[in-house]
Order: C-alpha cells, then sequence, then structure tokens
C-alpha cells in the first residue's frame, strides 16, 4: 500500500489553496443546512460537511436526524454545488450515504477504534468510487489508524484520505483532544501521497486556538482542514463552544500562509523547509512538556511547603538523574548532555518551588 497514489482525488479538484471542508458539527434542520451551505459560498470552502449521525459521549444529548437529513444534503449540492459529506458509523449508514449520493464519506474517530465497524463499512461501500476519509482513532494508535484505510483499500476503494482531530486524553490540556503532531507525521512518512486533513475543531474544542492548529498542520503540508461553521455557533446543538461563522472562516483562511513545496518533491530546498516545521512543531511540544512538568513542580511545592519539607532532597535528585542519564543511553543521547538539560530544568523547577514556599 505504501505505494500507491492516493492523491489523485485531490489533485482532480485542481485548488489553487488547501482543501477546506466547513459546515456544521449536526444537521439541525434543512434551513439551518442550507443558511450555512449558502453563507459558505463566499469562502474556499469546497466540501459541506454536517453531522447526521452523532456519536455523543453521554446520552440524552442530539443524536442527529438521522436519514431524514440526507435530502437536505443533496438540495446543499444542487443549489450550491458543493461536494458533501457525512459521518458514518456502520454498515446501514454507508449504504444509505451511497444511496443519497453523498460525494465523500467520513469514517469517525470512535468507529476507528473499532476494527469490527470499520471492516462491516469497508464491505458495504466496496469498489465504490466515492472518497472516503479516515478520523484518527480517539486513542492515539498510529497502527489502528493504518489498519482502518489498508481495510478499505482491500475492498477496492482507490480514494482515500486521513483526517487528524486529535487524541483524547485524561489529563486536560488546553485542547478537548491532543494532537500529538508526530502520529499524523509517522503516517505521512508511511503513505507520502495520501491526502491529510486537519480538524482543528475537534482538537481545539473551543474558537481560541483554531487558527494557531490550522498554520501548524499546514506548515506540515497537510493538505486541507475540516473546520465546524453554524452561522450561530452558540445555540448550535452540538460543539456549541468550537464552531466559527462562515464569515470567521473566511477570514482565518485568508490570513493562514501557506508555504510552497510538496512533501514528495525531490527539490532539497522544499525538504529542508518541511523538516523544519517538523522541528518548530517538536520544540514547541518540548515546551509544553516543560510547562506541564513545572505545574507538577508547583504542586509538590505546596505539599512541601504544608509538611514542611526542605525543597531540595539530594538522594531523591541523584536518583532522577541517574534514570534519566540511563534513559538517554537507551535513546542515543550523551550523558553530558542529558546532565546539562536536566540540571537547568532542576534549577528551573527550585525556583519555581521557592516561590511557592517563600509566599
Ligand atoms: C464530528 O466531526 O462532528 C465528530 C463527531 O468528530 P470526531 O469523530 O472527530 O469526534
Ligand atoms: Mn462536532
Amino acid at each position: 500500500m505504501e505505494s500507491v497514489d492516493f492523491s489523485t482525488w485531490l489533485k482532480k479538484m485542481e485548488l489553487n489553496h488547501p482543501l477546506v471542508i466547513a459546515g456544521p458539527c449536526s444537521a439541525e434542520t434543512e434551513e439551518q443546512v442550507l443558511k450555512i451551505a449558502h453563507q459558505l459560498k463566499e469562502t474556499d470552502a469546497t466540501v459541506f460537511r454536517a453531522g447526521i449521525w452523532k456519536p455523543r459521549t453521554r446520552p440524552g444529548n442530539f443524536e442527529g436526524n438521522g436519514v431524514k437529513a440526507l435530502p437536505w444534503m443533496a438540495k446543499v449540492k444542487e443549489e450550491t454545488g458543493m461536494l458533501t459529506t457525512v459521518e458514518v458509523a456502520n454498515a446501514e449508514h454507508a449504504k444509505l450515504a451511497l444511496e443519497f449520493d453523498i460525494d465523500i464519506i467520513w469514517i469517525g474517530a470512535r468507529t476507528t477504534v473499532n476494527p469490527f465497524a470499520v471492516q462491516e463499512i469497508a464491505d458495504a461501500l466496496a469498489g465504490t468510487d466515492k472518497i472516503v476519509l479516515v478520523k484518527n482513532p480517539i486513542n492515539p494508535d498510529l497502527e489502528l489508524w493504518i489498519g482502518a484505510i489498508e481495510r478499505l483499500h482491500t475492498m477496492g476503494i482507490k480514494n482515500l484520505g486521513a483526517i487528524h482531530r486529535g487524541f483524547s486524553s485524561f489529563k486536560k490540556t488546553k485542547y478537548r483532544n491532543t494532537p500529538q503532531w508526530q502520529i499524523p507525521i509517522a503516517l505521512k512518512q508511511r503513505f507520502p501521497t495520501l491526502p491529510i486533513i486537519n480538524d482543528p475543531s475537534h482538537i481545539c474544542g473551543e474558537r481560541e486556538g483554531l487558527f494557531d492548529v490550522c498554520q501548524t498542520s499546514l506548515d506540515l503540508k497537510f493538505e486541507g482542514l475540516m473546520i465546524e461553521t453554524h452561522f450561530d455557533p452558540d445555540n448550535a446543538w452540538s460543539d456549541a463552544k468550537q464552531q466559527i461563522t462562515p464569515a470567521r472562516l473566511k477570514e482565518i483562511t485568508e490570513e493562514l500562509k501557506v508555504r510552497k513545496g510538496r512533501v514528495e518533491e525531490k527539490d532539497s530546498l522544499a525538504k529542508l523547509n518541511n523538516l523544519r516545521a517538523e522541528i518548530n512543531v517538536l520544540d514547541k511540544q518540548l515546551i509544553d512538556l516543560l510547562a506541564d512538568r513545572m505545574d507538577v513542580v508547583e504542586n509538590i511545592g505546596k505539599v512541601k511547603k504544608e509538611s514542611n519539607v526542605a525543597i531540595l532532597q539530594r538522594s531523591r535528585w541523584s536518583e532522577v538523574m541517574q534514570g534519566m542519564v540511563n534513559e538517554g543511553k537507551l535513546n542515543g543521547l550523551s550523558e553530558d548532555f542529558i546532565e546539562k538539560i536536566f540540571k537547568s530544568i532542576h534549577q528551573e523547577s527550585i525556583e519555581h518551588q521557592e516561590k511557592i514556599v517563600n509566599n
């Protein structure tokens, strides 16, 4: 599968900008769907998305209009010329999407985790010319993501792509789903022609931060964006906090910088730029990790203050250092380097704790 060219469907679209898929989290009413679609005509969006079967984490929330909403999607296409896409979670959904001539079918994050469900969908879609996009599984498992794409490919589905929507974590972070960029980067390395669409809406979980996530994904040469869009985001029936208006979408896409040079290009300057963008993402992750570490350090500081324990405990510190030196060796990092880094991390940690303890 590594040598297959997956990008034909995208090339055929002949876009001079990244692919933009936009539309509401859920298709709420026919009027809502059409109103948003018409507003999106003013933007770069080529594909209209709307969830009609909505997987909800907790019961008692709006679970979508189901099959009733499929003709609304047909109307969007008829009135605006946009392509349409919906999420399918089982074989019945997949068959209905084909029956109603939906152009792009996407498999949601909660479905990608389940090989039985993915196989059932792949069987239902066997041999289709429709485009099928696979969201990453909610857990950070690259093989599971690839496995889903393989199941579809094995059933004769050629027009494939991936959607990166971040990964869930128990720990509260600034993201609803942490991007863990190294995972889509690894997917890209395995399948260089497989188009990857970034979904900043489900990564951020709120409007703030959308732009930065979009820009990072374009720096990493992702081929497109899927952004939840609603004319009245605050009153959306699902994911109200993260949706933006079509007008805001337009602002974002106008501001985004698309770097030249494709990943498959032989051109070494383009390659260099791509690798530098990867370094920038990794460096940002290092900073995020260091900030997380300082949060824990400060909590330890609070406990030390309460229990009147001294800040510096030498035996604990030499244990940490020895552990890290060993870990470093296993990863090809010199003892000298690890010692320098951890000495300076330790120094910063002590300064953070001193502020807590002496306050
Ligand atoms: C969605 O796109 O509305 C959705 C449910 O996404 P995910 O599968 O990424 O949670
Ligand atoms: Mn959503």
